[in-house]
């Protein structure tokens, strides 16, 4: 028997938006190259790697608590839940970005659910010093959803992160990863900004297995359930870049060659992984609500996965 109280992790300093907070646009000094960094030759992703055939046999039950980045300054947790059952294996991210507290504060609720089947991962706080100081990140961590697939011995930490992130999709088999983060306005209400400080209430797919309509069908249920302004729009499968084009909004910086830096791309380096990038806005938006919303997709996207 598993108690929900096993896992403590901190409370959140609840400090509200102050700022707008958007995915593509560092609202810090150069962190790292936004999506907006001009590239050249770019090429197609290529194609993700065939999974491994079968399901992963089930973990022993129960819940194990690892840090990750151990002894270290970025030292952050790793919460897993295994059913004892064959089945799914999930990583939810939280805090990626330490000014997006709807992201965080979802993700650590998920940390005490329990899998019907399969493994349920948590990692609330992927970027805990971000987190604690309540801004996006810092030049000194680096952006970590423009770090993958990382490095273990990299410079900054949050490449380092990065490296320890894929470690784990890897070493779990995870086959979903679902990333949780705000944006400042809402997609919807974009009107002739196309920028990124307009990608609230919006879902992409990353390369990897999962098909565009499973996402879309679970973003459609989520959206019968709430409010017309809050409507998640499903923006479809990271689209592949074009020669000589900039990347769309919101969807993470690139390396040379055109290849996406963001949780999205983390299909293209583990084999058999899909990863899903949730934004929701803070604009006029509670935060607690934006973590509600959060929790009803991540229900919605893992009990059709059959983890719940
Ligand atoms: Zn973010």
């Amino acid at each position: 028997m598993l108690g929900a109280g096993l896992v403590g992790l901190g409370g959140a300093t609840l400090l509200g938006c102050s700022a707008p907070a958007t995915e593509g646009s560092s609202i810090l000094a150069p962190v790292a190259p936004s999506e907006a960094t001009p590239t050249e030759s770019r090429v197609d992703v290529p194609s993700t790697p065939t999974p491994p055939a079968g399901p992963p046999p089930p973990l022993p039950a129960g819940r194990e608590r690892r840090q990750l980045l151990a002894d270290t300054l970025w030292q952050t947790p790793l919460v897993a839940t295994h059913s004892g059952r064959e089945g799914p294996r999930v990583l939810v991210l939280g805090g990626v970005h330490g000014n997006e507290p709807g992201g965080w504060l979802a993700a650590e609720s998920v940390a005490d659910w329990e899998p019907a089947a399969g493994s349920l991962l948590v990692i609330p706080r992927a970027n805990v010093v971000a987190t604690r100081i309540f801004e996006r990140t810092l030049p000194d961590l680096g952006d970590l959803n423009r770090s993958y697939p990382g490095a273990a011995d990299g410079l900054l930490p949050m490449s380092r992160m990065a490296s320890a992130i894929i470690d784990v999709v890897r070493e779990f088999q995870v086959d979903l990863v679902l990333d949780m983060h705000e944006s400042w306005g809402f997609y919807l209400e974009r009107g002739a900004n196309s920028g990124t400080a307009f990608i609230g209430q919006t879902v992409t797919k990353g390369d990897g297995p999962l098909t565009e309509v499973f996402v879309r069908d679970a973003v459609e249920a989520v959206n019968t359930r709430i409010t017309a302004r809050e409507e998640l729009t499903f923006r479809g499968r990271l689209p592949q870049p074009a020669p000589n084009a900039t990347p769309p909004p919101g969807l993470g910086g690139t390396q040379p060659g055109g290849r996406s830096t963001s949780s999205l791309s983390i299909g293209t380096h583990v084999p058999g992984t899909t990863a899903i990038l949730v934004e929701m806005g803070q604009m006029e938006q509670p935060e607690y609500r934006r973590r509600d919303l959060h929790l009803l997709l991540a229900t919605e996207l893992l009990t059709r996965h059959g983890v719940l």
